[in-house]
């Protein structure tokens, strides 16, 4: 596959653009290879600036459910634009699409839009700290809640891609009241609330995803979710559900199908922007009252609810409304994706270990079940940067990374699917007689 205009737009980025990218797991360094720059997006597929056409399982790292220029959201998007990028003022889409969030996710009863997701986890957790008068935070290892500073330790994503425990000019004194702990790992949570309880003034709120998409997929158990609920309730400590990537994704009501837990506050991003900028935080009306204007927590954002963003996100969850089998479809869609792999990896005895929560789906190199981030770490990543340069070659887009996610959208079909499962078939063999 010819890559020659990519890699030239690449080296012209990196004359002007850190590192030629504007979000670090881009630049394909985990998978050791050259990103190809994308011309257009169409459905399932991604076409480079060499003309390469790409099936797409990124999607935009989750946010295109019905996959790339869905028709209804684009024309939405272009009225609106019609009407004005932003005012800086309040609009009625703002309050059209915080009723739909409202009306599927419970613990909610008002919303905040910002304009990413790091926006509204740091604003929960601001939040939750001025409702507890406490300072302490819990986040779980290998789970990402965007790139704010107090979250920026043991985080998944790019961060676990590059091994990085936490980043350089974060100071000390600000991660001293962030606690980790281990994901599915209830006994550990214990002891950070005890630590807290000794060393500092305790622990405010846990932020956690509850099904993990950022260290691959790994779904919490339930048992520990519901027991991590009844702590919170019994300590006194809020409950953040970061539901960036998981809400209006896993199955319209995010982990809430899977779980049904009542959460303090709900984070949001990706899906409900419909894949313009956007993100939110939700809870009850007691909390809610402390958020300027009507309370003293300060939050603020000169595109926050931005019209063009809600409106592709209008869009995006009234279509989702009005199909109630497409998380169905898409599960089993990843299901037969995920099978075949598997089939096929079984056949040259490759151990893979694989995942689906909804239109999310999850493969790991790995001998052994993967439940939290030490066990993602023992994947094969050699395995995985051969398996997704072989896979990128013949027009498979994974995600560059071991340790991140996949998506299915609703263009795709079984023949897609089967089309990539040949293609895996391919690779595997190749990789196999190259002695691996
Ligand atoms: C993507 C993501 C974020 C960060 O969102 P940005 O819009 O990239 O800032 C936070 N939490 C989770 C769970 C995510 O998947």
């Amino acid at each position: 596959m010819e890559l020659q205009n990519s890699i030239n737009c690449f080296n012209e980025a990196k004359q002007v653009i850190a590192g030629g990218v504007n979000s670090p797991v881009r630049a394909f360094k985990s998978v050791n290879s050259t990103p190809p720059f994308i011309r257009e997006g169409k459905g399932t597929y991604l076409i480079d600036e060499d003309g390469n056409k790409y099936i797409d399982f990124v999607q935009s790292w989750g946010p295109l459910i019905f996959g790339h220029c869905d028709s209804d959201i684009e024309s939405c998007v272009i009225e609106s634009a019609k009407r004005g990028f932003s005012f800086g003022a309040p609009t009625t889409l703002e309050t059209d699409l915080a009723k739909e969030i409202i009306s599927v996710y419970d613990g909610v009863d008002k919303i905040r839009f910002v304009s990413s997701g790091t926006e509204a986890t740091m604003s929960a957790i601001r939040l939750a700290r001025a409702y507890t008068s406490r300072d302490d935070i819990i986040k779980f290892e290998g789970c990402y809640h965007g790139h704010s500073d107090c979250l920026l330790v043991k985080g998944g994503s790019g961060m676990a891609t590059f091994g990085a425990p936490s980043s350089p000019g974060v100071p000390n004194d600000i991660t001293k009241h962030t606690l980790v702990a281990k994901y599915n790992d209830i006994d550990s949570v214990k002891s950070c609330i005890e630590f807290s309880k000794k060393n500092s003034n305790g622990v405010a709120c846990v932020i956690i995803e509850p099904i993990a998409g950022n260290m691959g997929l790994v779904p919490s158990k339930i048992e520990f979710l519901k027991s991590l609920e009844s702590i919170c309730k019994s300590e006194g400590i809020l409950l953040i559900l970061d539901e960036v990537m998981s809400g209006f994704r896993a199955s319209f009501s995010g982990s809430q199908k899977f779980y049904g837990i009542v959460p303090d506050l709900v984070t949001f991003g990706k899906v409900i922007g419909g894949g313009m900028p956007v993100g939110a935080f939700g809870g009850s009306d007691d909390i809610f009252s402390l958020l300027s204007p009507n309370g003293g927590v300060y939050q603020a954002g000169t595109l926050s609810g931005n019209p063009l963003a809600m409106s592709a996100g209008l869009v995006m969850i009234r279509k989702l409304k009005e199909s109630p089998k497409i998380y169905e479809r898409l599960e089993a869609l990843a299901i037969r994706l995920t099978n075949g792999l598997s089939d096929i990896c079984k056949a040259h005895n490759i151990s893979l270990q694989t995942c689906v929560r909804g239109s999310m789906f999850g493969f790991f190199f790995n001998t052994h079940e993967v439940t939290d981030f030490d066990t993602a770490l023992k994947s094969d990543v050699d395995m995985f940067s051969k398996f997704h340069n072989g896979m990128l070659n013949k027009g498979v887009y994974f995600a560059p990374s071991q340790f991140e996610a996949g998506f299915i959208n609703a263009c795709m079909n079984e023949e897609i699917i089967d089309s990539v499962l040949e293609r895996a078939r391919e690779v595997v063999l190749e990789i196999k007689s190259n002695g691996q």
